[in-house]
Protein backbone atom coordinates (compact mmCIF):
# COMPACT_ATOMS: atom_id res chain seq x y z
CA UNK A 1 0.00 0.00 0.00
CA UNK A 2 2.85 2.51 0.71
CA UNK A 3 4.73 1.78 -2.25
CA UNK A 4 2.08 2.38 -4.33
CA UNK A 5 1.45 5.97 -2.80
CA UNK A 6 4.44 6.65 -2.92
CA UNK A 7 5.03 5.46 -6.58
CA UNK A 8 1.75 7.30 -7.60
CA UNK A 9 3.58 10.67 -5.81
CA UNK A 10 6.38 10.19 -7.79
CA UNK A 11 4.82 10.09 -11.06
CA UNK A 12 2.79 13.46 -10.31
CA UNK A 13 5.72 15.24 -8.90
CA UNK A 14 7.08 14.30 -12.45
CA UNK A 15 4.09 16.24 -14.44
CA UNK A 16 3.81 18.99 -12.06
CA UNK A 17 6.16 21.30 -13.09
CA UNK A 18 7.59 24.41 -11.37
CA UNK A 19 7.56 27.46 -13.68
CA UNK A 20 10.98 27.65 -14.53
CA UNK A 21 11.16 23.86 -15.73
CA UNK A 22 7.88 24.74 -17.56
CA UNK A 23 9.80 27.84 -19.49
CA UNK A 24 12.60 25.82 -20.15
CA UNK A 25 10.66 22.70 -21.73
CA UNK A 26 8.58 25.63 -24.05
CA UNK A 27 11.68 27.54 -25.15
CA UNK A 28 12.99 24.88 -26.46
CA UNK A 29 11.04 24.52 -29.58
CA UNK A 30 8.32 27.39 -29.15
CA UNK A 31 7.51 29.15 -32.69
CA UNK A 32 8.09 32.82 -31.57
CA UNK A 33 6.26 35.38 -34.59
CA UNK A 34 6.70 39.09 -34.45
CA UNK A 35 4.05 40.46 -36.88
CA UNK A 36 5.77 43.94 -37.12
CA UNK A 37 9.13 45.39 -36.74
CA UNK A 38 10.40 48.91 -38.55
CA UNK A 39 14.13 48.40 -39.12
CA UNK A 40 14.45 48.45 -43.10
CA UNK A 41 14.11 52.36 -42.67
CA UNK A 42 17.60 52.29 -40.52
CA UNK A 43 18.55 49.58 -43.17
CA UNK A 44 18.24 52.12 -46.43
CA UNK A 45 18.98 55.27 -44.83
CA UNK A 46 22.56 54.52 -42.39
CA UNK A 47 23.25 50.82 -43.81
CA UNK A 48 22.18 49.51 -41.04
CA UNK A 49 23.58 45.84 -40.87
CA UNK A 50 21.41 42.89 -39.42
CA UNK A 51 24.44 41.03 -39.36
CA UNK A 52 25.88 42.54 -36.20
CA UNK A 53 24.83 43.49 -32.49
CA UNK A 54 23.75 47.23 -32.02
CA UNK A 55 23.60 49.02 -28.84
CA UNK A 56 20.86 50.97 -30.32
CA UNK A 57 17.99 49.95 -32.16
CA UNK A 58 16.39 47.11 -31.50
CA UNK A 59 16.62 44.29 -33.54
CA UNK A 60 19.57 42.72 -35.71
CA UNK A 61 20.35 38.54 -36.10
CA UNK A 62 21.98 38.78 -32.98
CA UNK A 63 19.42 39.75 -30.77
CA UNK A 64 17.01 38.07 -32.34
CA UNK A 65 19.01 34.97 -31.98
CA UNK A 66 19.10 35.47 -28.33
CA UNK A 67 15.07 36.10 -28.52
CA UNK A 68 14.42 33.10 -30.16
CA UNK A 69 13.19 34.71 -32.63
CA UNK A 70 10.86 31.61 -35.36
CA UNK A 71 9.55 34.66 -37.88
CA UNK A 72 9.64 38.14 -38.43
CA UNK A 73 7.34 41.08 -40.62
CA UNK A 74 9.23 43.61 -41.93
CA UNK A 75 7.26 46.64 -42.12
CA UNK A 76 7.91 49.37 -45.05
CA UNK A 77 6.78 52.12 -44.63
CA UNK A 78 6.85 55.58 -46.47
CA UNK A 79 5.29 58.28 -44.63
CA UNK A 80 3.76 61.37 -46.65
CA UNK A 81 4.83 63.99 -44.43
CA UNK A 82 8.82 62.54 -45.27
CA UNK A 83 8.73 61.65 -49.04
CA UNK A 84 6.38 63.31 -51.83
CA UNK A 85 3.71 60.79 -53.89
CA UNK A 86 6.10 60.30 -56.88
CA UNK A 87 9.02 58.68 -54.47
CA UNK A 88 6.67 56.35 -52.51
CA UNK A 89 6.84 53.75 -54.62
CA UNK A 90 10.63 54.03 -55.51
CA UNK A 91 10.98 54.21 -51.70
CA UNK A 92 8.98 51.85 -51.08
CA UNK A 93 10.67 49.35 -53.41
CA UNK A 94 14.54 50.09 -52.17
CA UNK A 95 12.86 49.34 -48.56
CA UNK A 96 12.53 45.68 -49.53
CA UNK A 97 15.40 45.47 -51.61
CA UNK A 98 17.20 46.66 -48.58
CA UNK A 99 15.49 43.05 -46.59
CA UNK A 100 16.06 41.00 -50.40
CA UNK A 101 19.90 41.81 -50.08
CA UNK A 102 20.49 41.32 -46.23
CA UNK A 103 18.28 38.47 -46.46
CA UNK A 104 20.59 36.58 -49.06
CA UNK A 105 24.16 38.74 -47.52
CA UNK A 106 23.11 37.08 -44.19
CA UNK A 107 21.59 33.66 -45.55
CA UNK A 108 22.94 31.36 -42.95
CA UNK A 109 20.80 32.98 -40.23
CA UNK A 110 17.76 34.53 -42.27
CA UNK A 111 15.64 33.60 -45.08
CA UNK A 112 12.88 35.35 -47.13
CA UNK A 113 9.80 33.61 -46.74
CA UNK A 114 6.56 34.05 -48.95
CA UNK A 115 4.53 31.30 -47.19
CA UNK A 116 3.63 29.94 -44.23
CA UNK A 117 4.77 26.32 -45.36
CA UNK A 118 8.34 28.35 -46.21
CA UNK A 119 8.35 29.64 -42.50
CA UNK A 120 8.17 26.34 -40.83
CA UNK A 121 11.08 24.78 -43.74
CA UNK A 122 13.10 27.69 -42.95
CA UNK A 123 12.81 27.07 -38.92
CA UNK A 124 13.71 23.31 -39.53
CA UNK A 125 16.96 24.38 -40.85
CA UNK A 126 17.81 26.22 -38.09
CA UNK A 127 16.95 30.30 -39.34
CA UNK A 128 14.60 32.81 -39.04
CA UNK A 129 12.06 33.47 -41.64
CA UNK A 130 11.72 37.15 -42.53
CA UNK A 131 8.75 38.36 -44.16
CA UNK A 132 7.56 41.66 -46.01
CA UNK A 133 4.68 43.80 -45.48
CA UNK A 134 3.45 47.51 -46.44
CA UNK A 135 2.23 50.00 -44.21
CA UNK A 136 0.01 51.92 -45.79
CA UNK A 137 -2.35 51.42 -48.74
CA UNK A 138 -0.67 54.99 -50.46
CA UNK A 139 2.17 52.70 -50.91
CA UNK A 140 0.11 51.05 -54.13
CA UNK A 141 -0.32 54.61 -55.24
CA UNK A 142 -4.69 54.21 -55.84
CA UNK A 143 -3.19 50.72 -58.32
CA UNK A 144 -4.43 47.74 -57.40
CA UNK A 145 -1.73 46.00 -61.00
CA UNK A 146 1.13 47.49 -58.08
CA UNK A 147 -0.95 45.62 -55.54
CA UNK A 148 0.20 42.42 -57.34
CA UNK A 149 3.82 43.73 -58.18
CA UNK A 150 4.04 43.98 -54.07
CA UNK A 151 2.92 40.58 -53.41
CA UNK A 152 5.49 39.28 -56.17
CA UNK A 153 8.03 41.25 -54.41
CA UNK A 154 6.97 38.77 -51.05
CA UNK A 155 4.53 41.40 -49.58
CA UNK A 156 2.47 39.45 -47.81
CA UNK A 157 0.13 41.62 -45.81
CA UNK A 158 -0.62 45.79 -46.42
CA UNK A 159 -2.40 47.97 -43.60
CA UNK A 160 -5.11 49.32 -45.15
CA UNK A 161 -4.06 53.11 -44.02
CA UNK A 162 -1.26 54.35 -42.22
CA UNK A 163 -0.90 57.36 -39.89
CA UNK A 164 -3.04 59.59 -42.69
CA UNK A 165 -6.13 58.38 -44.24
CA UNK A 166 -5.82 57.79 -48.22
CA UNK A 167 -7.50 58.27 -51.35
CA UNK A 168 -9.85 55.41 -50.60
CA UNK A 169 -9.40 54.63 -46.80
CA UNK A 170 -10.08 56.56 -43.48
CA UNK A 171 -7.34 56.29 -40.84
CA UNK A 172 -7.93 56.59 -37.61
CA UNK A 173 -5.62 59.36 -36.93
CA UNK A 174 -6.90 61.34 -39.58
CA UNK A 175 -10.07 62.68 -40.99
CA UNK A 176 -12.64 60.37 -41.88
CA UNK A 177 -13.34 61.17 -45.75
CA UNK A 178 -15.33 57.99 -47.04
CA UNK A 179 -16.88 57.02 -44.16
CA UNK A 180 -14.84 54.31 -43.71
CA UNK A 181 -13.89 52.35 -47.05
CA UNK A 182 -14.56 53.53 -50.41
CA UNK A 183 -15.99 51.27 -52.66
CA UNK A 184 -12.54 51.11 -54.80
CA UNK A 185 -11.19 50.07 -51.04
CA UNK A 186 -13.74 47.15 -50.81
CA UNK A 187 -11.82 45.79 -54.24
CA UNK A 188 -8.77 46.11 -53.12
CA UNK A 189 -9.56 44.17 -50.12
CA UNK A 190 -11.19 41.64 -52.56
CA UNK A 191 -7.86 41.90 -54.69
CA UNK A 192 -5.52 41.28 -51.36
CA UNK A 193 -8.75 37.97 -50.36
CA UNK A 194 -7.78 36.51 -53.92
CA UNK A 195 -4.06 36.96 -54.05
CA UNK A 196 -3.58 35.80 -50.22
CA UNK A 197 -2.35 39.12 -49.27
CA UNK A 198 -3.67 39.36 -45.24
CA UNK A 199 -5.67 42.57 -44.96
CA UNK A 200 -4.07 44.35 -42.22
CA UNK A 201 -6.61 46.80 -39.55
CA UNK A 202 -4.01 48.28 -37.24
CA UNK A 203 -4.02 52.30 -37.55
CA UNK A 204 -7.01 52.35 -39.77
CA UNK A 205 -10.66 53.96 -37.94
CA UNK A 206 -12.93 51.90 -36.66
CA UNK A 207 -15.38 52.50 -39.64
CA UNK A 208 -12.58 51.36 -41.74
CA UNK A 209 -11.89 48.03 -39.80
CA UNK A 210 -15.91 46.98 -39.59
CA UNK A 211 -15.84 47.74 -43.75
CA UNK A 212 -13.12 45.36 -43.86
CA UNK A 213 -14.29 43.02 -42.06
CA UNK A 214 -18.01 42.81 -43.76
CA UNK A 215 -16.09 42.47 -47.22
CA UNK A 216 -13.55 40.11 -46.55
CA UNK A 217 -13.56 36.67 -46.98
CA UNK A 218 -10.39 35.64 -45.02
CA UNK A 219 -9.15 36.26 -41.30
CA UNK A 220 -7.49 39.74 -40.95
CA UNK A 221 -4.81 40.87 -38.57
CA UNK A 222 -4.16 44.04 -36.41
CA UNK A 223 0.02 43.54 -36.77
CA UNK A 224 0.23 46.20 -34.24
CA UNK A 225 -2.49 47.12 -31.85
CA UNK A 226 -3.19 47.97 -28.43
CA UNK A 227 -6.91 47.32 -26.29
CA UNK A 228 -8.99 50.77 -25.41
CA UNK A 229 -10.23 49.26 -22.60
CA UNK A 230 -6.83 49.11 -20.68
CA UNK A 231 -5.33 52.33 -22.80
CA UNK A 232 -8.32 54.46 -24.01
CA UNK A 233 -6.51 55.69 -27.33
CA UNK A 234 -8.49 55.94 -31.07
CA UNK A 235 -5.13 54.04 -32.44
CA UNK A 236 -6.40 51.25 -29.81
CA UNK A 237 -9.19 48.60 -30.55
CA UNK A 238 -12.17 48.74 -28.47
CA UNK A 239 -13.89 45.35 -27.29
CA UNK A 240 -16.59 45.08 -29.75
CA UNK A 241 -13.68 45.24 -32.73
CA UNK A 242 -11.91 42.62 -30.96
CA UNK A 243 -15.19 40.39 -30.73
CA UNK A 244 -15.50 41.10 -34.75
CA UNK A 245 -11.96 39.69 -34.98
CA UNK A 246 -13.45 36.90 -33.20
CA UNK A 247 -15.92 36.04 -35.90
CA UNK A 248 -13.88 36.75 -38.84
CA UNK A 249 -10.89 34.11 -37.46
CA UNK A 250 -8.26 36.98 -37.26
CA UNK A 251 -6.55 38.05 -34.55
CA UNK A 252 -4.87 41.21 -32.51
CA UNK A 253 -0.86 41.23 -32.04
CA UNK A 254 0.10 43.28 -29.08
CA UNK A 255 2.45 46.49 -30.11
CA UNK A 256 4.71 47.15 -27.19
CA UNK A 257 4.79 51.23 -27.64
CA UNK A 258 5.18 52.95 -24.20
CA UNK A 259 2.38 55.45 -25.22
CA UNK A 260 0.35 53.11 -26.63
CA UNK A 261 0.19 50.81 -23.63
CA UNK A 262 0.01 52.92 -20.72
CA UNK A 263 -2.18 55.74 -20.26
CA UNK A 264 -0.16 58.15 -18.54
CA UNK A 265 2.78 58.03 -20.91
CA UNK A 266 0.50 58.84 -23.74
CA UNK A 267 -0.77 61.70 -21.62
CA UNK A 268 2.95 63.02 -21.82
CA UNK A 269 3.24 61.73 -25.05
CA UNK A 270 0.83 62.79 -27.25
CA UNK A 271 1.32 66.91 -26.48
CA UNK A 272 5.09 66.31 -26.98
CA UNK A 273 4.87 64.40 -30.51
CA UNK A 274 5.09 66.79 -33.02
CA UNK A 275 6.86 69.31 -31.10
CA UNK A 276 9.80 65.98 -30.85
CA UNK A 277 9.11 65.74 -34.52
CA UNK A 278 10.07 68.93 -35.81
CA UNK A 279 12.95 69.42 -33.89
CA UNK A 280 13.87 66.13 -35.69
CA UNK A 281 13.33 67.62 -38.99
CA UNK A 282 15.04 71.20 -38.54
CA UNK A 283 18.10 69.07 -36.87
CA UNK A 284 17.98 66.76 -40.21
CA UNK A 285 17.15 69.82 -42.39
CA UNK A 286 20.47 71.54 -40.95
CA UNK A 287 22.41 68.59 -41.21
CA UNK A 288 22.07 66.94 -44.33
CA UNK A 289 25.36 65.26 -45.20
CA UNK A 290 26.42 64.92 -41.40
CA UNK A 291 27.13 61.51 -40.80
CA UNK A 292 26.84 61.80 -37.00
CA UNK A 293 22.77 63.05 -37.79
CA UNK A 294 21.22 59.70 -37.47
CA UNK A 295 23.27 59.07 -33.54
CA UNK A 296 21.90 63.10 -32.66
CA UNK A 297 18.09 61.82 -34.05
CA UNK A 298 18.42 59.13 -31.59
CA UNK A 299 19.79 61.56 -28.83
CA UNK A 300 16.18 63.95 -29.27
CA UNK A 301 14.13 60.40 -29.47
CA UNK A 302 15.77 59.43 -25.89
CA UNK A 303 15.17 62.96 -24.58
CA UNK A 304 11.50 62.54 -25.05
CA UNK A 305 11.41 59.87 -24.26
CA UNK A 306 12.97 59.61 -20.68
CA UNK A 307 9.98 62.61 -20.06
CA UNK A 308 7.79 59.17 -20.22
CA UNK A 309 7.04 57.57 -16.46
CA UNK A 310 7.59 54.22 -16.07
CA UNK A 311 6.53 51.88 -18.46
CA UNK A 312 7.44 48.14 -18.56
CA UNK A 313 6.47 44.32 -19.33
CA UNK A 314 3.49 44.27 -17.15
CA UNK A 315 1.88 46.75 -19.11
CA UNK A 316 2.17 44.71 -22.29
CA UNK A 317 1.13 41.60 -20.27
CA UNK A 318 -2.29 43.53 -19.43
CA UNK A 319 -2.81 44.67 -23.24
CA UNK A 320 -2.21 40.68 -23.98
CA UNK A 321 -4.38 39.50 -21.12
CA UNK A 322 -7.28 42.07 -21.72
CA UNK A 323 -7.36 40.91 -24.85
CA UNK A 324 -7.80 37.07 -24.70
CA UNK A 325 -10.47 37.91 -22.11
CA UNK A 326 -12.23 39.18 -24.64
CA UNK A 327 -11.33 38.00 -27.88
CA UNK A 328 -9.89 34.34 -27.14
CA UNK A 329 -6.51 33.08 -27.11
CA UNK A 330 -6.85 31.79 -30.81
CA UNK A 331 -7.25 35.80 -31.69
CA UNK A 332 -4.06 37.27 -30.20
CA UNK A 333 -0.31 37.44 -30.59
CA UNK A 334 2.45 39.64 -30.91
CA UNK A 335 3.75 42.71 -33.61
CA UNK A 336 6.03 44.75 -31.19
CA UNK A 337 6.16 47.36 -33.71
CA UNK A 338 9.87 47.40 -32.64
CA UNK A 339 11.91 50.31 -34.93
CA UNK A 340 9.15 52.05 -35.42
CA UNK A 341 8.35 53.02 -31.65
CA UNK A 342 11.06 55.87 -31.73
CA UNK A 343 12.67 53.91 -28.83
CA UNK A 344 10.05 53.90 -26.91
CA UNK A 345 10.02 50.59 -25.80
CA UNK A 346 8.84 49.49 -21.91
CA UNK A 347 11.49 48.23 -19.38
CA UNK A 348 12.11 44.36 -19.68
CA UNK A 349 10.87 44.36 -23.41
CA UNK A 350 13.84 46.63 -25.08
CA UNK A 351 14.24 45.29 -28.28
CA UNK A 352 13.92 41.69 -29.74
CA UNK A 353 16.31 39.72 -27.58
CA UNK A 354 13.30 40.14 -24.80
CA UNK A 355 10.33 38.04 -26.05
CA UNK A 356 10.98 35.00 -23.58
CA UNK A 357 10.30 37.47 -21.25
CA UNK A 358 6.61 37.31 -22.57
CA UNK A 359 6.67 33.26 -22.49
CA UNK A 360 7.91 34.12 -18.52
CA UNK A 361 5.15 36.59 -18.23
CA UNK A 362 2.14 34.45 -19.52
CA UNK A 363 3.44 31.13 -17.55
CA UNK A 364 3.05 33.56 -13.95
CA UNK A 365 -0.16 34.75 -15.49
CA UNK A 366 -1.73 31.00 -15.63
CA UNK A 367 -1.65 30.46 -19.29
CA UNK A 368 -1.44 26.78 -20.75
CA UNK A 369 1.41 25.90 -22.91
CA UNK A 370 -0.84 25.97 -25.61
CA UNK A 371 -2.38 28.83 -25.07
CA UNK A 372 1.35 30.38 -25.00
CA UNK A 373 2.49 28.90 -28.07
CA UNK A 374 -0.93 30.29 -29.54
CA UNK A 375 -0.67 33.70 -29.12
CA UNK A 376 3.77 33.60 -29.11
CA UNK A 377 3.47 32.48 -33.39
CA UNK A 378 0.44 29.85 -34.09
CA UNK A 379 -2.45 32.09 -34.25
CA UNK A 380 -0.56 33.82 -37.27
CA UNK A 381 0.54 30.32 -38.47
CA UNK A 382 -3.33 29.76 -38.82
CA UNK A 383 -4.30 33.17 -40.11
CA UNK A 384 -1.98 33.18 -42.99
CA UNK A 385 -2.44 29.08 -43.65
CA UNK A 386 -6.44 30.36 -44.15
CA UNK A 387 -5.51 33.22 -46.56
CA UNK A 388 -3.01 31.19 -48.70
CA UNK A 389 -5.98 28.15 -48.99
CA UNK A 390 -8.91 31.29 -49.55
CA UNK A 391 -6.40 32.59 -52.45
CA UNK A 392 -7.31 31.79 -56.05
CA UNK A 393 -4.58 29.55 -57.68
ZN1 LIG B 1 2.53 51.47 -37.44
Amino acid sequence: MRSTFLSLFAVSAAFAQTPDQRFERLMRDILIVDTHIDTPWHMVDEAYSLGEEHKYYEADIPRLRKGHAGAIFFGVAVQPQDFPPQLWIPRALELIDVVHQQASQFSKDIELARTSADIERIRKAGKIAVLLSLEGGHIIQDSIAVLRDYYRLGIRYMTLAHFRTNNWADSGTDAAVHNGLSNYGKDIVREMNRLGMMVDISHVSDKTFFDALAVTKSPVIASHSDVRAVTGIPRNMTDDMLKALTRNGGAIFINFNAPYVNLKANEVFAPNRDKRDKEIADMMALNQGNPRRWEMKRAIQQRYRSLLPPVDIKDVLRHIDHAVKVAGADHVGIGSDYDGISGMAPAGLEDVSKYPAIVRGLIGMGYSDGDIRKVMGLNLMRIMRANEERAEK
